[in-house]
């Protein structure tokens, strides 16, 4: 899978004094050097470096202003509690975080770091794959959200620039700021998700649960075999057209767990029972096919089969991960540590429901960084 990252040129800066990336300052410990810039996200800027200590390439996210408001406040805290919860070969784990700051007075940056892979999924799209790295991409991701699952927490913001690749095919889910518990799913709102990988019934605002994961990864493997997003809609509404359009009117069991007022709008603007074919959707020229594959269950009709059962409107109708994960079109590469990794201390829900003031969350993570500072980097001080 070829990168299409552009790695700009090292900074001079010597080790420990702030390397300037993307517009942001990056202070950092001496053993992290090399730093360039790879990526802005929601919370901030990335760098990549090396760990002068042990040899290996990482990713460095600067937080930006996280105790603006509470909810940036709250989301850092939760970010780090899940990611060094984590352990699993396609999640994304914490190893380190810092603050050069050494007093809750003057604390104001939060450095976290992370293994660093070559890419974001974003930059894969538009490179045809052939079956074996698509099928194994999905399944990866499969496997990745089963295991947050497990942990009681949905991601929820499943999306090409969440999931990151190297080009040995290998990927790492990220992100999981707006994860929350499972059990407090019938609190969810539903403008975190990102528009385009939103499941209809978030959409239709009814109570959603871990399949809400399933619809995001049917839609970014649409958008790996055809290189386009399958759903871009403009906004909700236009979001909700473009799939009944799509995929065809909803059952009616479906719409009658809606309210009121959503089934008006739904009975309104139903296209009728018109459904476009997968066959249409994804033709088989959309496929790459390698001569040679000598995995016969890695074909295009499987391939269909397994996106129509992600892509279902109905999430008591989608496919779980377990059907998914063994569905054959994925099922060749379960591997029992991968698929069945015990899963991780559950993620402690009341944290979702702490209603804390900005000091408060700033004080939590004050303490939750000097924790990982001391049992990782071996000091709470800056610049070693
Ligand atoms: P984030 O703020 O975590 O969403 O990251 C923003 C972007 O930085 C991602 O879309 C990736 O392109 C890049 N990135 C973040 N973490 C990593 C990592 N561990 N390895 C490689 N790239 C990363």
């Amino acid at each position: 899978m070829a990168r299409k990252m552009d790695r700009i040129s090292q900074p001079a800066e010597p080790s420990g004094s702030p390397f300037i990336g993307g517009n942001t300052e990056f202070t950092v410990p001496g053993r992290f050097r090399n730093l360039f810039p790879i990526g802005i996200g929601a919370q901030g800027a990335v760098c990549g470096a090396i760990d002068f200590d042990t040899g290996m390439p990482i990713a460095i996210k600067k937080l930006s202003r996280p105790f603006q408001d509470v909810t940036n406040a709250k989301r850092a805290y939760r970010e780090i509690k899940l990611m060094r919860l984590v352990d699993h070969p396609f999640v994304i784990k914490l190893l380190y975080a810092y603050s050069p700051q050494t007093t809750l007075q003057s604390f104001r940056d939060i450095y976290l770091f992370t293994e660093r892979m070559d890419a974001n999924l974003s930059n894969v799209i538009g490179n045809q794959l052939d079956h074996e790295r698509l099928s194994f991409l999905v399944y990866q991701m499969l496997c990745g959200i089963k295991y947050l699952h497990s942990a009681g927490i949905i991601h929820r913001d499943l999306k090409p620039t969440n999931i990151v690749v190297r080009a040995d095919c290998s990927l790492k889910i990220l992100d999981f700021g707006l994860a929350r518990s499972v059990q407090n799913s019938f609190m969810m709102t539903q403008y975190v998700v990102t528009r385009y990988y939103r499941a209809p019934e978030v959409i239709v605002n009814m109570d959603y649960d871990t399949r809400v994961d399933i619809w995001a990864i049917g839609c970014i493997m649409a958008e790996l075999i055809t290189g386009r997003v399958l759903f871009p809609g403009t906004d909700y509404m236009d979001q909700w057209n473009r799939i009944i359009t799509t995929l065809g009117m909803p059952s009616s069991d479906f719409i009658s767990r809606t309210t009121l007022s959503t089934q008006g709008y739904i009975k309104k603007t139903l296209p009728g029972n018109s459904r476009v074919q997968f066959e249409q959707l994804f033709p088989d020229s959309a496929f790459l096919i390698i001569e040679g594959s000598n995995n016969a269950e890695l074909n295009n009709d499987n391939a269909r089969s397994i996106l129509q059962r992600m892509l279902e409107i109905d999430p008591l109708e989608r496919i779980s991960v377990e059907d998914a994960l063994a569905h054959p079109y994925i099922s060749l590469w379960c591997n029992d540590d991968e698929v069945n990794r015990p899963a991780p201390v559950p993620y402690d829900h009341s944290l979702d429901q702490q209603e804390l003031t900005i000091e408060q969350w700033k004080e939590l993570l004050f303490q939750e960084i000097r924790d990982i500072q001391s049992e990782t980097l071996g000091t709470t001080d800056a610049g070693n």
